[in-house]
C-alpha cells in the first residue's frame, strides 16, 4: 500500500519569527504515524530556516519552483543543485499559479521535472483544469496533456515522481473537488502511468481542510493531498496530516 503523503506549499508567505513559531510547532507536534509522510515548501529564502529547523524530524521540506537550466547565467533563477544543497527532498513544479502568472509551458515544466530528478529531489508535479476548460468539457484532455508532457521526458523515471491533481478552479476558493470528482480524475491519471502507475503518489490539492480531507483521502486513488492555506496554521496542517 502507499504512504500518505501531505505537503504544504506556503506560496510567497512567511517571515522569520513566523517560520520559526510554525515549523517549531509542527516539529513538536507531528507524530509520524506508520505510512504518513509530511513535507513543507517553502520560499527559497526560508529553505535555510527549514534546514535547521527540521533536519534530524520526520518532516521533510522543499522549494516551490526550480530552473530547468543547469547553473550559469540565468539571473533571479535557482538551479536544483542548489536546492539539494539545502536538504530538499521536493520541489514542486508547474504550480497553477506558475503556469498561468509565469507562463509556464507543459514543456518547461516536463524540463524542471527532469532538472529537479537530475539533482535527487523528487518533483511535485501539478496539473489541473481551468473552470473554463471543465465547463467546456475539457478536463480530461487538459490533464492527459499535461501528464503526457512529463511522461515522454522521463518515462518510467515518472514513477519516482510525485504528481498533484490541482483542478485551477479549487485552489485558493474554498471549494474543493467532491471525492468522487477527485478519484474520477486520479483514476485516469493512474491508468495513464501504466505500469508504473501503482508507485506513483497521486496528491489532491484545492481547498483542503480538516474537515474535506478525510473524505478526499479516503478515495483509492488520492494518496494524500498539496495543502496551500491550511499549511500555514500548524493545527490545521496537522490535522489535515492526520486525517
Ligand atoms: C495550492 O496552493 O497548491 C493549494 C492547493 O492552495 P489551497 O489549499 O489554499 O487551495
Amino acid at each position: 500500500m502507499r504512504d500518505k503523503l501531505v505537503v504544504g506549499n506556503w506560496k510567497m508567505h512567511g517571515g522569520l519569527a513566523q517560520n520559526d513559531a510554525l515549523l517549531g510547532e509542527l516539529r513538536a507536534k507531528w507524530q509520524a504515524p506508520k505510512g504518513r509522510k509530511l513535507a513543507v515548501c517553502v520560499p527559497f529564502p526560508y529553505l535555510w530556516q527549514a534546514q535547521a529547523a527540521l533536519s534530524g524530524s520526520a518532516i521533510a521540506w522543499g522549494a516551490q519552483n526550480v530552473s530547468e537550466h543547469a547553473p550559469g547565467a540565468f539571473t533571479g533563477e535557482v538551479a536544483a543543485t542548489m536546492l539539494a544543497e539545502f536538504g530538499c527532498t521536493y520541489v514542486i513544479v508547474g504550480h497553477s499559479e506558475r503556469r498561468t502568472l509565469h507562463k509556464e509551458t507543459d514543456s518547461a515544466v516536463a524540463s524542471k521535472a527532469a532538472a529537479a530528478m537530475a539533482a535527487g529531489l523528487v518533483p511535485v508535479v501539478c496539473i489541473g483544469e481551468t473552470l473554463a476548460e471543465r465547463e467546456a468539457g475539457s478536463t480530461k484532455a487538459v490533464v492527459l496533456r499535461q501528464l503526457d508532457a512529463v511522461l515522454l521526458r522521463l518515462g518510467d523515471r515518472i514513477g519516482e515522481t510525485v504528481l498533484a491533481y490541482e483542478p485551477v478552479w479549487a485552489i485558493g476558493t474554498g471549494r474543493n473537488a467532491a471525492p468522487e470528482q477527485a478519484q474520477e480524475v486520479h483514476g485516469l491519471l493512474r491508468r495513464r502511468l501504466g505500469t508504473v502507475g501503482s508507485e506513483v503518489a497521486l496528491l489532491y490539492g484545492g481547498s483542503v481542510k480538516p474537515s474535506n480531507a478525510e473524505g478526499l483521502f479516503q478515495m483509492p486513488d488520492i494518496d494524500g493531498g498539496l495543502i496551500g492555506g491550511a499549511s500555514l496554521k500548524a493545527d490545521e496542517f496537522l490535522a489535515i496530516a492526520s486525517a
